[in-house]
């Protein structure tokens, strides 16, 4: 964490989550708490709730929920750093900040965007200037790119010329070793030279979302190979965290409540001339995880517009399964072979291509059509192969009535009982054993795990209390891979020697699932201070373990003594473990 606990404290206690909120959200007094229609989900009667006395929000309808720096990370989308300094300068707290640090990179990164804006002028001159500049304009125009777009997306032209623009740079006074960093011209290995990296190509800047140009794209004009060039990455440029026009897209997705996902430039350009303004390029079919948490600051639902051909494409499917495992809701757009969404709007029109996104499946539908297309509805075996294809994709949804749906879908389609396709989903899921969000939710809601959360708000609520049950229960006895996280926190603060509290749990673990996690818990859940209750459930914990333990004594058990049985001559090893787990086994019995 960059901040101390102090001045985040500091911070919270002068910017009261309720007026802070009120900004936002029409709050009315219920009770102790307030109460508003939720924004992060569409609803008509309130479900949303704030406490001015836990300093917590949260959404009995979507489950969102943290503290005041959660809250404005979810509706400003920005960054928990980002939100800090927001609510410090409202509340006049200063910051103490690596400030020399700070500046140099801030410096470099400035002269960076100061650079790659230079050399997006200077392209762009070179396409409206030089006769080859006009050629290309002519060749847009033919492959239907109109000049709205040509202007709005400031496309350029890199001359043939080795050296064009290092030359031009030059003369602006930037250094090579400037201009190398920047990933703009590379020395040739040959002779030494400084030369540009792109050359005789179109030109598309690459804009982040405050609309700086961070790197460029470069298409060729004829056949040849590689089509497209990226810039390199550079202190500005990521290629995995960026989406290409996300900037443009930015209104349009939240008018329209989803983000069309298509291949490349061109696919961008033409699709928002047709007014398809909430459309961003992945650059590349397969989505980053940064890719993915960038698209969900902006919405929970995605259309996929690629080429039948990378749709269909397995690397593509597996990186879809991600968005899916990231709660998005994803559907793809069933393009007809052969075409890409910029072909498919000239060639058909506007209406045709609405009207593919009024019937776009969703994922997991594109996945059956691929695999009936591949392996057939009859026979046992293309049945196998089908479901055997569609696991990984039920593998990743959250929502137990979904998958409930998808399977009973599935099993009615493929005539297939539903609980075959379970067992396959199950055995499926234990191949992966260090997926542990499947236990939780193979075990939902057993009582340990209740017992876990109740002792969790416990702690939280109570210094006190949450001492005494840290004497009896430590991380790693929590079975859930988050209460761990957040008891864990909780340790961290005790060593620190600071007093726990929920504030300072979810700003320490800065973790979005953990904040929902809390706020959930010390919302929902009835946390009672009953030393005896509060004993049950540690008991009940501390019992679920014991359980655990001996079940895989026991199993161990009776692979040694089975392979005792069958084997000529006893090793000695094999011999000494099983006794000693017996007593162990007598041991546990005992207590
Ligand atoms: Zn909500």
């Amino acid at each position: 964490m960059k901040f101390s606990y102090d001045l985040l404290e500091e911070i919270r206690n002068r910017c009261d989550i309720v007026d802070i909120i009120s900004e936002y959200v029409h709050l009315k007094q219920a009770g102790k708490s307030f109460k508003g229609l939720c924004p992060f989900h569409g609803e008509k009667t309130p479900s949303f709730m704030v406490s001015p006395e836990k300093q917590l929000f949260h959404c009995f309808g979507c489950g969102e929920g943290g503290n005041v720096f959660n809250f404005l990370m979810k509706y400003e989308k920005i960054s928990f750093f980002e939100a800090v300094k927001m609510l410090a300068k409202k509340s006049g707290v200063s910051l103490p900040v690596d400030e020399e640090k700070e500046n140099i990179l801030n410096r470099q990164k400035e002269r960076l965007y100061k650079l790659n804006n230079l050399a997006a002028n200077y392209y762009r001159e070179c396409l409206f200037k030089t006769n080859q500049g006009k050629k290309i304009i002519n060749y847009l125009k033919k492959r239907g790119i109109n000049d709205t777009s040509v202007e709005k997306y400031k496309l350029g032209y890199a001359p043939s010329d080795w050296d064009a623009l290092t030359n031009f740079l030059k003369k602006k006074g930037y250094s090579y070793e400037e201009l190398t960093k920047a990933r703009i011209i590379n020395k040739s290995k040959i002779e030494g030279k400084y030369i540009d990296y792109f050359r005789d190509r179109i030109i598309f800047p690459i804009f982040n979302l405050a609309g700086r140009v961070i790197g460029f794209g470069g298409r060729v004009l004829d056949d040849s190979l590689p089509k497209y060039i990226n810039s390199p990455e550079t202190l500005v440029y990521n290629k995995g965290s960026n989406l290409y026009s996300l900037k443009f897209a930015k209104e349009d997705i939240r008018k329209k409540g989803y983000l069309i996902i298509v291949e490349g430039y061109t696919d961008v350009l033409i699709t928002q001339q047709y007014e398809f303004n909430n459309v961003a390029a992945s650059l590349g079919t397969a989505l980053t995880a940064r890719q993915i948490d960038l698209i969900k600051r902006f919405t929970d639902m995605v259309l996929i517009a690629y080429d039948a051909d990378s749709a269909g494409n397995m690397a593509t499917l597996r990186s879809l399964d991600l968005l899916v495992k990231a709660g998005l809701e994803v559907k793809v757009i069933d393009l007809p072979q052969g075409y890409d969404p910029a072909d498919f709007l000239i060639k058909k029109g506007r209406t045709p291509f609405q009207n593919l996104i009024d019937r776009s499946l969703s994922l997991i539908d594109y996945k059956l059509k691929l695999l009936y297309l591949k392996y057939g509805f009859q026979g046992v075996e293309g049945k196998v192969k089908v479901v055997k294809g569609i696991l990984p994709t039920l593998s990743v949804i959250g929502n137990e009535v979904e998958l409930r749906a998808q399977t009973k879908k599935i099993s009615e389609e493929l005539k297939l009982s539903e609980e075959a396709i379970l067992i396959e989903l199950k055995r499926y899921k234990r191949g992966e054993k260090d997926s542990s969000h499947n236990f939780i939710k193979l075990n939902s809601e057993s009582g340990n795990i209740k017992a876990e959360k109740i002792l969790i708000g416990c702690m939280l609520e109570n210094e006190k209390i949450g001492r005494d049950i840290l004497k009896k229960l430590k991380a790693k006895d929590f079975t859930v891979p988050l209460h761990r996280q957040i008891v864990e926190a909780i340790e961290k603060i005790l060593k620190d020697d600071k007093i726990i509290d929920s504030q300072k749990v979810i700003d320490c673990l800065n973790d979005d699932k953990a904040a929902k996690l809390i706020s959930k818990i010390l919302m929902e859940e009835t946390i009672t201070f009953d030393g005896k209750i509060i004993s049950g459930y540690v008991d009940t914990i501390n019992n679920f373990k014991l359980t655990q333990e001996r079940k895989n004594l026991e199993k161990r058990a009776k692979i040694l003594d089975e392979k005792i049985k069958i084997s000529e001559k006893i090793e000695k090893d094999d011999l000494k473990e099983l006794r000693e787990i017996v007593r162990q086994l007598k041991g546990q019995n005992i207590n």
